[in-house]
């Protein structure tokens, strides 16, 4: 957009209406700042809860953790609540919050360029454009499925989709099928379907490490003393994060001091598996923790059960309806499903940012993703992302980052009302290298770059850019507050008394 005066203009744009976008939508407003908008590409809340609908979906970390601490919800039904109750919860907090009359569905994001001259972000969406002061991005890292390029599969005469796509239309039941992965949403598939269809050709590139999940329904009486007495469910939620917080330390200081939990492993998957060579091919040969530990009491048993193969390698190619192994191995099947993860370390909504110097951000973030306190990038102004570079969790609730998070967000936009006038804040390339290498030196001890794997923590160059090595208290310390030293200020021009027009004036 080369000129856009006449296009609406709010102080903040949100993009995306997950638990990202709507925390932030939820203390944008307690911060008093009321002219915001939510951009979201779909027409309902929700974000990776209102994708992700195949059979089995649930949350691996225990409800009471993965909500918002400023929405507690005495009524979880399980101690780890499905899909459609996370979905619920978010459409309660959007609907509690009064938040609906900000989002515009249908908005998905085309590009977004800064205006160095005017000092905002000029955004293009499906429903319109606009322009904003202040970009949060919260796109979420999950939320573009990833599907491998195999040879053949355009060719491929049955029905192919994405665990995170499910197509509910097609009846699974009776049906010969290929699953494609193992990861966290593959062993909640794998035996939710594995009763219905015929033959299930399980193909795993690399083993799991799976512990059993305690996964029970949450009493009535519970539920009565969560909603009576209110501190029971802090409590609760208290306990279940200062376990993750301790946990944290052998994955990020104590690799070594994991193994004992391998040997419990182990334990939980020869009470199902008692075929020695199925056992051998699951077993995993990397230290537990590298890769994210998968919770599933109802994996293994389903992969004993006399309709399932595992194919201990990856889908190379799809000849006809035959789907072949890259260890040579093959199957004929009716469907295929990919369980193959998302665009983490190579997120669409880079391609669609562009910075002061007319360069994309995916552009910027070439060599690796990187951001001062997983937030800003320099060369791009008050924007700042959700769930950035080296955000993630191995072990506990994305909604304790996602909230410290906010709180940077909050700060940073007191801090340009402070700063007053039409400015803005752009990291110095200094601060985020000095942060970056923090970051890189810590990571060098941790399970994730010394445990002997690849997974999608790590980037094409195999620099790990996604999970923070350290504790979700840590992190809530480092996000408390902007430290305007770490920032450039930018000033618009003064802009000469006659050449002011009614809507410049008003953004002023
Ligand atoms: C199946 C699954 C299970 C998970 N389980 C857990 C768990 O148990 N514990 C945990 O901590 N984390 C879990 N996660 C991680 C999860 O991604 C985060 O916990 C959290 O939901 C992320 O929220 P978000 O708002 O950042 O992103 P999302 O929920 O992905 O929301 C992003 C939103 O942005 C919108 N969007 C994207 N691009 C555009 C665009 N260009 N324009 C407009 N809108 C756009 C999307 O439509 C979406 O609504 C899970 C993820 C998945 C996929």
């Amino acid at each position: 957009m080369a000129e856009h005066e006449d296009v609406p203009h709010v102080r903040v744009a949100v993009v995306g209406a997950g638990f990202g976008g709507l925390g932030a939508a939820v203390r944008l407003r307690r911060e008093g700042v009321t002219d915001f908008v939510v951009l979201e590409r779909a027409d309902s809340v929700g974000g990776a809860w209102r994708d992700n609908t195949y059979p089995g979906c649930a949350c691996d970390v225990p409800s009471h953790l993965y909500s918002f601490s400023f929405a507690p919800h005495p009524d979880w039904p399980r101690t780890f609540s499905g899909q459609e109750h996370i979905r619920a919860y978010l459409e309660h907090v959007t609907d509690t919050f009064r938040l609906r009359p900000h989002i515009r569905f249908g908005s998905e994001v085309k590009r977004m360029a800064w205006d160095a001259e005017k000092l905002c972000w000029a955004i293009e969406t499906s429903g319109g454009n606009l322009t904003a002061d202040v970009v949060v991005s919260a796109t979420g890292p999950l939320s573009d499925p990833r599907i491998p390029d195999i040879p053949g599969l355009d060719s491929f005469p049955g029905k192919v989709f994405h665990s995170a796509r499910w197509d509910h239309a097609y009846d699974l039941r009776g049906k010969r099928v290929a699953m494609v992965g193992t990861g966290a949403s593959a062993i909640q598939i794998v035996p939710s379907i594995q009763p219905d269809v015929a033959r299930l050709t399980l193909f795993q590139r690399t083993p799991p490490w799976v512990m059993p999940r305690v996964d029970r329904a949450i009493s009535g009486f519970e539920r009565g003393l969560h909603r009576a007495l209110p501190f029971t469910a802090q409590l609760r939620r208290g306990l279940l994060w200062g376990i993750r917080e301790l946990q944290v330390q052998a994955f990020t200081k104590h690799p070594n001091e994991l193994g004992f939990v391998e040997q419990l492993a182990k334990r939980n998957m020869a009470r199902a598996i008692k075929d020695p060579s199925l056992r051998a091919k699951l077993t995993p040969d990397y230290r537990i923790g590298c890769k994210r530990i998968l919770l599933s009491s109802a994996y293994y048993p389903a992969l004993a059960r006399p309709n399932v193969d595992v194919v201990a390698s990856g889908l190379a190619e799809v000849r006809g309806s035959t789907v072949v192994a890259a260890d040579g191995s093959e199957a004929e099947v009716d469907a295929i499903i990919f369980g193959t993860g998302f665009h983490v370390t190579d997120m669409p909504i880079a391609e669609r940012v562009v910075g002061a110097d007319g360069r994309t951000l995916a552009e910027a973030w070439k060599d690796g993703m990187r951001a001062l306190r997983g937030a800003s990038a320099p060369g791009f102004p008050n924007w700042m992302t959700i769930i950035g570079p080296n955000t993630g969790l191995g072990n506990s609730s994305m909604i304790l980052i996602i909230e410290s998070q906010l709180n940077y967000m909050a700060d940073f936009v007191r801090q340009l009302g402070v700063l007053g006038g039409r400015v803005a804040l752009d990291a110095r390339p200094s601060a985020r290298d000095a942060w970056d290498d923090r970051v890189q030196e810590r990571m060098k001890r941790t399970v994730w770059n010394t445990g002997g794997c690849t997974s999608w923590y790590l980037d094409a160059n195999g620099r790990n850019t996604t999970v923070w090595p350290g504790t979700t208290t840590e992190f809530r310390k480092v996000t408390r507050r902007v430290h305007l030293e770490e920032y450039e200020v930018l000033r618009a021009p003064r802009v000469p008394a006659e050449q002011r027009t009614p809507a410049a004036e008003a953004r002023a």
